[in-house]
């Protein structure tokens, strides 16, 4: 687990969600108040998760455990930079959830809910700021309609867009056999 700690996705978590977000979070509440400054931080270490349900999908259930997670997504990241057709999409940092998330914050007005949204924003921007320090800001796409655009037109120049999650998951196999 050490490695992972080191590690350019280790980094980001630590010192970018949980660090920065932090910071973003004292400031936050001096504003709004403890319980939304809470709500903020858990939020900006929290959008992650879809990564986990990534994991659990491409792995069809087979799969639960953290070394895991973090090997699936050590493998695709070092995949990723030198595959300018890589393709990913992750559910909480699309357009369409932002969109669902900024529309309870303002049907339903609630101080917690706002301090989600800034948690969810101050992630976005964080990752934005990540990927783009290591030129990989385009493999991921910022909405399911990108996505499936991007994808099909992979299809039609014959490449799987499936294949590196299929292949992260063979080789965490044969690490955990
Ligand atoms: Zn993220």
């Amino acid at each position: 687990m050490t490695f992972w700690f080191k590690s350019s996705l280790g980094n980001h978590v630590l010192r970018d969600h949980a660090g920065m977000g932090g910071i973003c979070a004292l400031v936050f509440a001096y504003f709004m108040g403890p319980l939304p400054a809470i709500a903020f931080w858990l939020t900006t270490l929290l959008v992650d998760v879809d990564h986990y349900l990534q994991f659990l999908v491409y792995g069809r259930l087979r799969h639960w455990s953290l070394p895991k997670f973090l090997n699936f997504h050590l493998y695709l990241f070092e995949n990723v930079r030198g595959n300018d057709k890589f393709l990913t999409v992750h559910v909480f940092h699309t357009v369409e959830f932002f969109t669902f998330a900024t529309a309870a914050c303002v049907l339903l007005d609630a101080p917690l809910l706002w301090g989600c949204l800034a948690g969810l924003l101050t992630h976005l921007v964080t990752d934005f700021w990540h990927l783009k320090r290591y030129g990989i800001y385009g493999r991921r796409a910022n909405s399911y309609i990108e996505y499936f655009r991007r994808f099909n037109s992979l299809k039609n120049a014959g490449i799987d867009a499936d294949a590196p999650f299929r292949d992260s998951i063979k080789n965490l196999e044969s690490l955990y056999p």
